[in-house]
């Protein structure tokens, strides 16, 4: 698997003139080598020269953490040495690199000043449009991650919701994605009532009271692939006016999933849920865009919105989220993981869509 994706980097690589790609920080190098580099000031750095074998530069404290595996080796360097220096010794004397685009800017700069003949570009030039097709394995870790969250709204449907604080219910979401076997929570967005229309809120210290919507959008990382999803819960009674408003979102929801065939653009897929929308009067309530491509990564390519021309191929994997969001009143989102196949689009979450009455 990781075999085959560095072959699939080489020949970008060759296609784009780029010499070596050095990883740090960030989702590409878990994507190529199944190794997560930590977010500290010592540097982690995978040097892949086009055509020599890849060497992952690494603090000797974390060689422990890395699992030795044939697609590199490892140069650990002891606390007093030099990384950048090693990096740059190993990079040779590229005329262009591609480096990783969480990359630290520190160590940025003094690999510029290492190597001051080298052009460097973005690594995701070379990645991005890898690891926007995904392959069966990926896929299936995507299907892991939505099933986990799936569980996780159907036991919710049977919590209480009203007297909690956002941040209580943002709490109970955190530890139920890492006790569903997700090793990082990476956001849990719980928006009640007026809250519910910044599309964005954080879990605040309001108390949910009955009768109020409740956006819960919650998402993180299991085996490195990313959940996310969002569903509404109601404290008591829905009113009339949320239950039509919601007809609308879930009719735009289901027609944006349907539109996701392959061959079909992103903003396609977005213009269809904008139509529904629009023409039920909300057009400037839907103020983001459908969706989002999902991988290693929450958000990355393709992204479903105006303006993306490309047609989707099979192994795209991303959201529909489209929104209605009343100021002052209540927000009302819904979000499936959705991956574009031969045979049409798979919806990869199953939970329940319908609005959850609580208490
Ligand atoms: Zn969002
Ligand atoms: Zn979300
Ligand atoms: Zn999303």
């Amino acid at each position: 698997m990781y075999g085959d994706r560095l072959a699939r980097v080489r020949e970008r690589m060759a296609g784009l003139g780029v010499d070596v790609l050095l990883l740090s920080t960030g989702a590409d190098l878990p994507w190529l080598t199944g190794y997560e580099a930590l977010e500290t000031e010592r540097l982690t750095m995978l040097v892949l020269p086009r055509d020599d074998d890849a060497t992952l530069v690494v603090p000797r404290l974390e060689v422990a953490r890395v699992h030795e595996q044939p697609a590199f080796s490892i140069a650990a360097w002891d606390e007093t040495a030099d990384p950048v220096e090693l990096a740059a010794r190993l990079a040779g004397a590229p005329t262009t690199a591609a480096i990783g685009d969480h990359t630290w800017a520190r160590f940025l700069l003094d690999l510029q000043r290492a190597l001051p003949r080298t052009s460097f570009r973005r690594a995701s030039e070379v990645t991005g449009p890898l690891r926007m097709v995904k392959d069966r394995a990926e896929v299936d870790e995507l299907r892991a991650a939505a099933r986990a969250v799936d569980a996780i709204v159907r036991e919710m449907r049977g919590r209480p919701f009203a007297g909690r604080t956002e941040a209580d219910v943002h709490n109970e979401l955190v530890e139920r994605m890492l006790d569903a076997g997700h090793e990082r929570a990476n956001f849990a967005i719980v928006g009640s009532g007026p809250n519910g229309a910044s599309p964005h809120h954080e879990a605040s210290s309001r108390v949910i009271e009955p009768g109020d919507v409740v956006v819960c959008d919650f998402g993180g990382s299991m085996r490195h692939y990313c959940s996310d999803i969002t569903r509404l819960f109601v404290a008591g009674e829905p009113t009339a006016e949320v239950l039509d408003t919601y007809a609308v979102l879930v009719d735009a929801q289901e027609q944006a999933v349907r539109a996701a065939r392959v061959g079909t653009p992103g903003e396609e897929v977005d213009a269809t849920a904008r139509r529904i929308i629009g023409d039920a009067g909300f057009g400037d309530r839907f103020i983001h865009r459908t969706g989002h491509g999902i991988g290693v990564e929450t958000h990355e390519e393709p992204y479903i919105v105006a303006g993306n021309r490309v047609p989707l191929e099979p192994g795209n994997a991303f959201s529909i989220e489209p929104g209605i969001y009343l100021p002052g009143r209540f927000g009302l989102r819904l979000e499936d993981i959705v991956v574009a196949t031969p045979d049409g689009p798979e919806r990869l979450n199953q939970a329940p869509r319908d609005l959850a009455v609580v208490e």
